[in-house]
């Protein structure tokens, strides 16, 4: 499989907070013979490479497997979905986008995120920014009996946002949903694959993690089974380049990954952070240094676990917790080529200086 083929599944695949379970079977064929891989009951799934010894210092990839999605909360009288959001969805994003609802028998119904049509609005209700709780999912259904008994859906049945993913093969671009943080996990299986058979002077865990979006919850939980000394978070990260002037963008599409020195849950440890721009500057990958007022990623709960010295490698995503990305083929690349490249430099000399003070 080359690496649009991987994005493409990895990108159409469903699922979004506590609603895993796709991802991960995708993750599972795609590592299939790599090492062995543990699924626990919140649907983190731990790869740990068949080389590894359990005597060498031991990185832990991470990638979240979960995305921005919705949640049904009750059937209306009126058949509509009332939901709930599953990550950091905005409002003003929300309304008109298309979706699909999982109901209880499996079965996938096409839905809509509806509001009134401008046609019955207001004035007021024209300018005003609609609020979640007053929006609905339309499946079609004309009645909450005909929702609950005939399309089998009620509270509880997952709503994912429904994009089928484009290719632009002459620009190298990639247009599709939930590239935070399917680009992660497709760069993470993919240096998995790379790194089969060779000698290391690490021990190589991958942690597809779930329930980011909600709280970075996977990652704390897959934090204290791998017991990483050094971790590194594969991570579509949201890119400023359509809106920030030159001088303050920090994470541009086609400009290499992003590496973030600083978001509201993290900072990366310097050192680590150092050696790894030294690396890709020897190497020649581009790349950018980021220092962002929002944010947070799974770098947190990872360098939580006894300090452990993490980096993020950021694939840059325009319009991330919307229901359409754009992201370059060349970033994506460039973030396996620098994970790949630092992963076989890592040893335990290396990372001890990490920790010097
Ligand atoms: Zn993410």
């Amino acid at each position: 499989m080359d690496s649009v083929e991987r994005i493409r599944k990895y990108s159409n695949a469903n699922g979004t907070s506590g609603f895993e379970q796709e991802i991960v079977r995708l993750f599972a064929d795609d590592t299939k013979g790599l090492g062995k891989l543990e699924v626990d009951g919140m649907f983190n799934a731990i790869l740990r490479r068949a080389e590894n010894t359990g005597k060498k210092p031991v990185v832990q990839l991470d990638a979240h497997s979960d995305a921005v999605g919705l949640l049904t909360q009750a059937v209306r009288p009126n058949g509509m979905l009332k939901f709930v959001t599953l990550g950091g969805f905005v409002p003003t994003n929300l309304p008109a986008m298309k979706v699909k609802v999982r109901a209880k028998d499996g079965q996938f119904y096409p839905g809509v995120v509806a509001t009134k049509p401008p046609h019955f609005m207001t004035v007021a209700e024209r300018n005003a920014v609609p609020t979640v709780a007053s929006m609905s999912v339309d499946i079609g259904s004309s009645s909450r009996e005909e929702t609950i008994n005939d399309f089998k859906v009620d509270t509880g049945c997952p709503i994912f946002v429904d994009v089928d993913f484009q290719f632009n093969e002459k620009k190298g671009l990639l247009f599709g949903k939930d590239f935070d943080d399917r680009l992660g996990a497709a760069a993470m299986a993919e240096v998995m694959q790379q790194l089969a058979g060779k000698d290391l002077g690490v021990d190589v865990v991958a942690g597809l993690s779930a329930q980011e979006e909600v709280g970075l919850r996977g990652a704390y939980v897959a934090a204290r089974k791998i017991e990483p000394d050094i971790s590194i978070v594969l991570e579509g990260v949201p890119a400023d380049d359509t809106f920030e002037p030159d001088w303050l963008s920090q994470t541009r599409m086609g400009g290499g990954p992003m590496l973030r020195d600083y978001d509201t849950t993290y900072i990366a440890n310097q050192p680590f952070q150092n050696y790894a721009t030294g690396l890709a500057d020897q190497l020649g990958i581009p790349y950018t240094r980021a220092v962002r007022t929002g944010g947070g990623q799974d770098g947190a709960a990872i360098g939580n676990w006894k300090g452990c010295p993490t980096i993020v490698v950021g694939i840059p995503v325009r319009y991330e917790h919307t229901p359409y990305n754009w992201a370059s083929l060349s970033d994506y690349q460039n973030s396996i080529a620098l994970t790949k490249a630092v992963l076989e430099r890592l040893d335990a000399k290396t990372i001890g200086e990490f920790s010097a003070f």
